[in-house]
């Protein structure tokens, strides 16, 4: 190839960027050109990164010059960004160009591959809509920030998300506006606020829209349709959050010490030594190295963050590991970074001009009314400080010794770095439960108390401190018969974990001899691995929910069965139990668009939606057969209610099974949830016709009692212990005798106190969340199933739930 102009696409996203190319690579007949991407900040995730964009210039660039091309948005302020990183000499054979990227990089390349000099290259590009504009007529006027013009989309939406549009769903905003190419602006109509660049994550978060609260949105550009589409559709979908966000953060702010992870904890006190960020900085320099200066940090910021998400996700969980997706966003906000472009360019230099920045936006979060979007001002922070500490050498932070730990706060990244082997407890003198550094601490198992007021922060390095997360209670330098208390307790329960861990692989075996399977539920691929590591003794549960939640597309039968097996491989065989599709009430499916429903956990949920869509539950059934004849696997159908439902799953697995042209799998078992008080009656019905059933008791108690899973308002009534719910185990054992197994997958399995209710009640096996298993098996051994008969027999005619778990504590 002779030297010719190099182009680099920089786009949000790399599916796009490649299908660019491939589009322009079709016009060059055969003429070779070299043409580099920069996009995404993954295969999957949206984002671009001036980093991988003077990359991307490097490998274009053979000596006559490179043209860029970009998306929108932060597209163009990395490529800038990147502009500023490279040599003088490379940076002097750049052109940006202005030309929209697909019409652009078309023209370019043909240009570029007839030998057009670099100026020719990036004209040509410049001019590439002039023939859509031919034919079409100009383009309507971009709208500013001021209010919605003639040619605007607009519509709007109540969030009902609990805690407003917090950081995630508002990532998931913007992530769903940067795939468009349209320009959208949101403000929250309930307080008449300002319209802001629906781009930036920083522009919506201090719309302070909370749960309740009508949002306006108004779209214009090439894609406004689909842009408007896709914002109601995910606004619709809770912006992909189940709406159960209160699990994951307590009600309110502290305003004396309150436990926010619970847990026992004692030891020496260690302060976490951060070096307070000395902000003095020399005089500025010249704006565009300032600006470098700048951008070099956030480069460095961001490979820390996903470096940290990415041993987040695998250590502790992928929800938690989202808390940093956000973090990202705020690196790439094209709000944030355009003032603080605007001070540089006002002679300020890079330090106090970002700091500045980032001080206003932490404050306007601080100045909201709700309490968790309160605390997302201490993300801003947390980021701002990082990128300050990348460009002031010498301000990172300190090591954190064994002990009780004690910060004023905490920032997501330190708690993520915390190993819980040598933290004992945290104590936060300020802190909020909502903070995301403590939802990981949590995740974590490292009990926290925070609001413990700023005279911890004098207790000097050492001191002994005594930490009772469980109560929101805390003794500095406890007397010599309180700490031989703590240490007991303490020494206790480490004892009895210590124990359960050591008999993890061995079976479950009851005081009289009869082994109860105890199973791992399974969540994602990674959980696989957990339960192999805890001794699941098969897999009872395998949500596959994650295949396929959050997704364009369905997977298909190839990716599934591919998923499947590798979670059989990990177990080392072990049977799984696959149960299909449980989309619908709390989980919708991106691409399934389902119309809105008063009652949710009432309508299209679980096999209804499937049996609706029964592609999609062929396609799935398709991966089960093929997998059946490599490894024993059981599969089941959730929310089940009529035998009808049953029979039509089943007359499509046969359908399924006929299809792979292979015979009838031996190890295939076929079994139903039992979720629905109606199927738990029915269950001598059902037994004929299954090999297996499986408790599904979140439902089943939610269903029971009328109280509804995800409010939290009636948690208290929808208790698993309530004897109306033992009832229904009793009912569906009997129905099962002699025809089906009963297993039970819900959370009440994973309740120490209930493993006995369980097998009184004629359970033959568990499955627990992997990290529950241990001491599960351990709750076990303990049962005699004689006495837990009779146990069962009396807790069946108890008055309450509280009376069932008084008695069960004696
Ligand atoms: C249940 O309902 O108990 C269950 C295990 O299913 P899920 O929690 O996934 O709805
Ligand atoms: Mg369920």
């Amino acid at each position: 190839m002779g030297a010719t102009v190099g182009l680099v696409v920089v786009s949000h996203s790399r599916a796009l960027a490649r299908a660019a190319v491939e589009l322009a690579q079709e016009m060059l007949h055969g003429n070779e050109i070299h043409i580099a991407i920069a996009a995404g900040l993954d295969d999957t995730r949206f984002g671009t990164d001036a980093a991988q964009i003077v990359d991307a210039i490097t490998a274009a660039d053979h000596g006559v010059g490179v043209v860029v091309l970009m998306d929108l948005g932060s597209a163009v302020l990395s490529a800038e960004l990147a502009l500023e990183l490279l040599d003088d000499g490379a940076r002097d054979r750049v052109v940006l160009c202005p030309a929209p990227l697909v019409e652009g990089l078309i023209v370019a390349a043909v240009a570029a591959g007839g030998g057009a000099d670099l100026k020719e290259v990036a004209a040509e590009a410049a001019r590439a809509l002039a023939g859509k504009i031919g034919q079409l007529g100009p383009a309507p006027t971009i709208p500013g920030p001021d209010g919605p013009r003639d040619a605007d989309l607009t519509g709007s939406f109540v969030v009902i998300n609990p805690h407003g549009l917090h950081a995630r769903p508002a990532a998931r905003l913007v992530q769903e506006v940067r795939r468009h190419d349209a320009h959208a602006f949101i403000r929250n109509r309930s307080l008449a606020s300002r319209w802001v660049d629906a781009h930036s994550l920083s522009g919506i978060a201090t719309l302070g829209v909370r749960t309740g609260d009508e949002v306006e949105v108004r779209v214009s550009g090439s894609e406004a349709t689909e842009t408007l589409a896709g914002i109601l559709a995910l606004a619709a979908r809770h912006f992909d959050e189940p709406l159960t966000g209160a699990t994951l953060a307590p009600p309110e702010a502290p305003s004396q010490p309150i436990g926010a992870s619970l847990g026992l904890g004692i030891g020496p006190a260690r302060s976490a030594r951060l070096a307070p960020i000395a902000l003095q900085d020399g005089p500025a320099e010249d704006p565009a190295l300032e600006w470098r200066r700048l951008g070099n940090a956030i480069a460095v910021v961001r490979r820390a963050i996903s470096q940290l998400r990415t041993r987040t996700a695998r250590e502790v969980g992928e929800a938690e590991a989202s808390i940093f997706d956000a973090h990202q966003l705020l690196l790439d906000d094209s709000a944030l970074l355009d003032d603080v472009h605007a001070r540089i360019d006002d002679g300020e230099s890079a330090v106090p001009a970002w700091s500045a920045v980032v001080r206003d936006l932490a404050a306007e979060f601080a100045a909201l009314p709700d309490p968790y979007m309160r605390a997302r001002a201490e993300d801003v922070a947390a980021v701002g400080d990082q990128v300050l500490r990348a460009m002031l050498p010498g301000s990172a932070s300190a090591e954190t010794g064994t002990g009780v730990l004690i910060a004023a706060d905490l920032t997501p990244a330190q708690a993520a770095e915390l190993d819980p082997a040598r933290v004992a407890a945290v104590l936060l003198s300020f802190g909020s439960p909502h903070a995301h550094s403590v939802i990981l601490l949590r995740a974590k198992g490292i009990p926290v108390i925070v609001g413990a007021g700023s005279a911890v922060l004098s207790i000097p390095d050492g001191t002994t401190v005594a930490v009772d997360a469980t109560h929101g209670e805390f003794v500095v330098d406890p007397p010599d018969e309180v700490e031989q208390d703590f240490r007991a307790r303490i020494a206790t329960l480490a004892q009895r974990r210590h124990m359960a861990h050591a008999r993890a692989a061995e079976p479950a075996v009851t005081r009289d001899g009869v082994t109860v399977p105890v199973g791992a539920n399974i969540g994602s691929a990674d959980d696989a691995r957990s339960a192999a590591a805890c001794g699941a003794d098969f897999a009872g549960l395998v949500r596959t929910e994650f295949l396929f939640l959050g997704r364009r597309e369905a997977p298909d039968a190839d990716e599934q069965m591919a998923v499947y097996s590798r979670i059989a491989e990990t177990l080392e065989g072990q049977r799984i139990t696959v149960r299909t599709l449980d989309a619908g009430g709390d989980k919708p499916l991106e691409f399934l668009p389902t119309t809105a429903e008063a009652n949710p956990f009432l309508g299209v949920r679980g096999i209804r939606l499937s049996l609706a869509h029964p592609d999609l539950l062929a396609e799935q059934l398709m991966a089960v057969a093929r997998l059946a004849h490599e490894t024993p696997v059981s599969v089941m159908f959730p929310m089940i209610s009529t035998l009808d439902e049953l029979f039509a799953a089943r007359r499509l697995l046969d359908d399924a099974i006929g299809r792979t042209g292979r015979p009838r799998p031996r190890g295939l078992h076929v079994g139903m949830m039992v979720e629905v008080p109606a199927a738990a009656l029915k269950a001598a019905a059902f037994a004929r016709h299954v090999d297996f059933f499986s408790i599904g008791t979140n439902d089943l108690t939610q269903y029971a009692l009328a109280a509804d899973r995800t409010n939290d308002s009636v948690a208290a009534i929808g208790d698993p212990f309530d004897p109306a719910l033992l009832h229904l185990v009793r009912a569906i054992c009997r129905g099962a005798a002699g025809h089906a197994s009963v297993s039970v997958c819900g959370e009440f399995a994973g309740d120490e106190r209930a493993a006995g209710l369980l097998i009184g009640l004629g359970v033959d096996a568990l499955s627990v969340t992997p990290p529950a298993i241990p001491a599960t098996k351990q709750a076990v051994r303990a049962v005699d199933s004689r006495e837990a008969v009779t146990l069962a027999d009396e807790m069946l005619s108890a008055d309450s739930a509280a009376a069932v778990r008084e008695r069960l504590h004696e």
